[in-house]
């Protein structure tokens, strides 16, 4: 089985995807567009197996040896002998389109070019290289190391064998797989969050009920181990704001729209944790 792998864009999910990859085996190489991006993905991987190790869950020569397996590099070409690259940069599509175009033209004929979008459709992804049948959706969730889900999405012209590729790649780093057949803008799982999201936001922009009533709701109602909008905080409400305008763009479906609520948010910057306010104080 494949043991290269590229990962690009060292951001939360790029980082936390090579610091999988590296701890079940793979040889990974990590490529930002700065290497102050790198320098962060970096101590962040080690920081993080460090807390594993301290709750004695990872050896520490294990984690040594994993560190030691991703080589950072702020050039694409050291993708070229990849036979998976893995893509987490930002969700845009034309940064996106981009890097698949040029990757298209630098890997192997048989590498498998992942994207972990959240939301953008990988037909359109894949539509820039020359290779759209190698072209698949693996979206891991945050924080990796922890999240056991990897979305697996066909895009339409998706095969079966680049399918499988990305199924053991993700099953290989201990990810439990669910397919998406259609390649439908948020598959199943954005799509899901997003129309929760939405609507938990109207409901405490109308004030039906407040932030903490409406996830207390969802926990005790149905169980969820995180309420809507404290889910909001964590992501960041830019980022749901953002997957879910570009479902709506895509479905043209009204119960994506996003409520004004969330956009004068992002706009007053109260993005959730990682800015100290969103629908709570953090
Ligand atoms: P992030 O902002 O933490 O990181 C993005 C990184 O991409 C940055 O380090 C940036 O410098 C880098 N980058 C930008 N252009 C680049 C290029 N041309 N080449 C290499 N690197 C480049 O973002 P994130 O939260 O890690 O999200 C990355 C992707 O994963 C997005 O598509 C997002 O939708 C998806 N995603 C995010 C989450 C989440 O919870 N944050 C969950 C699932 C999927």
């Amino acid at each position: 089985m494949a043991r290269k792998l590229a990962v690009i864009g060292a951001g939360l999910m790029g980082s936390g995807i090579a610091q999988v990859s590296a701890q079940a085996g793979w040889d990974v190489t990590l490529r930002d567009v700065t290497d102050g991006a790198l320098a962060r993905g970096r101590s962040g991987i080690e920081a993080s197996y460090e807390k594993f190790v301290a709750k004695g869950k990872l050896d520490a020569a294990a984690a040594e040896q994993a560190l030691a397996r991703i080589t950072t590099t702020t050039d694409l070409d050291a993708a070229a002998d990849a036979d998976i690259v893995v893509e987490a940069v930002f969700e845009k599509i034309e940064i996106k389109r981009e890097i698949f175009q040029e990757l298209d033209k630098l890997v192997r004929e048989d590498t498998v070019l992942a994207s972990n979008t959240s939301a953008i459709p990988i037909t359109k992804i894949a539509a820039a290289t020359s290779r759209p049948e190698r072209v698949v959706g693996a979206h891991f969730f945050s924080p990796v190391p922890m999240m056991q889900l990897c979305e697996l999405v066909r895009g339409y012209k998706t095969t079966d064998e680049t399918l499988t590729t990305a199924r053991e790649f993700a099953e290989s780093v201990g990810k439990t797989c669910i397919v998406v057949n259609r390649d439908v803008a948020g598959f199943v799982t954005t799509r899901l969050i997003s129309a929760l999201v939405v609507e938990a936001a109207k409901l405490y922009e109308s004030g039906v009920a407040t932030a903490e009533d409406i996830d207390t709701a969802c926990k005790l109602g149905f169980g969820h181990a995180m309420g809507p909008l404290a889910t909001a905080d964590l992501t960041g409400v830019d980022i749901l704001l953002h997957a879910t305008e570009n479902i709506y763009t895509e479905s043209q479906d009204e119960k994506f729209a996003p409520p004004e609520l969330m956009r004068r948010m992002v706009d007053a910057g109260d993005i959730g944790r990682k800015s100290g306010q969103g629908f709570y104080e953090h």
